[in-house]
């Protein structure tokens, strides 16, 4: 499946040539996206801080390294999903993104959802579950799923806290251990009715 490959890239190049995208001109590098393009399930965060700025690569950071260790705890490996974020260049000062900043990625965001074609999507935190499900509060459904149409397609919408927040919070970090617990339960119902490849656990 080189052609999600080529896709990715190719959108990758468009990005790296938009001169209207409005986090650009403070950023050192533009954060696309990582991990395996024919996962089934995809993770969106928020928007790179430092180390994903100085790397061009997500979650690489202290959020990074916790996000990791969530998916070793159900034995699933960062190279084995695919991970981006709302926004693809650094907010300065690790700021939220503006809902301008926001709308300026979409696009980008949803071809990435187009290209990777996910069953399974994870939010981490406010802005991307905000994207998916409006009008609730995170801390009455993180680790829930939501069946979804997103653009023609069902989609099962997982929103959890974003892992920074799990950092500074052993209250929120506890929940978000119990709510990763959850994923292999809501993969393998999906797997059940399998249309490609399985997932595959470490
Ligand atoms: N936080 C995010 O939301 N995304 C990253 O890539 C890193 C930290």
């Amino acid at each position: 499946m080189k052609d999600k490959e080529a896709s990715l890239l190719a959108l990758k190049a468009s990005m790296l040539k938009d001169q209207d995208l409005p986090l650009r001109a403070n950023a050192t590098n533009l954060v696309f996206g990582v991990g395996d393009p024919n996962s089934k399930i995809l993770f969106i965060g928020e928007g790179p801080g430092y180390w994903e700025d100085q790397k061009g690569e997500p979650f690489v950071g202290n959020a990074g390294k916790l996000l990791d260790s969530l998916l070793q705890l159900i034995k699933l490996d960062r190279k084995g999903v695919y991970i981006t974020n709302v926004v693809h260049h650094r907010p300065p000062d690790n700021r939220d993104p503006f809902p301008e900043e926001i709308a300026a990625y979409a696009s980008y965001l949803d071809r990435i959802i187009e290209v990777i074609n996910p069953e399974i999507i994870v939010t981490l935190g406010r802005f991307s579950m905000g994207k998916f499900l409006q009008g609730v509060k995170i801390t009455a459904v993180h680790g829930k799923s939501y069946g979804i149409n997103w653009k023609g397609k069902e989609i099962t919408v997982v929103p959890m806290f974003h892992p920074a927040a799990g950092l500074r919070n052993s209250e929120v970090l506890k929940a978000t251990k119990e709510d990763f617990l959850k994923l292999p339960e809501i993969i393998s119902k999906i797997q059940e009715e399998p249309k490609g490849e399985q997932m595959k656990f470490i």
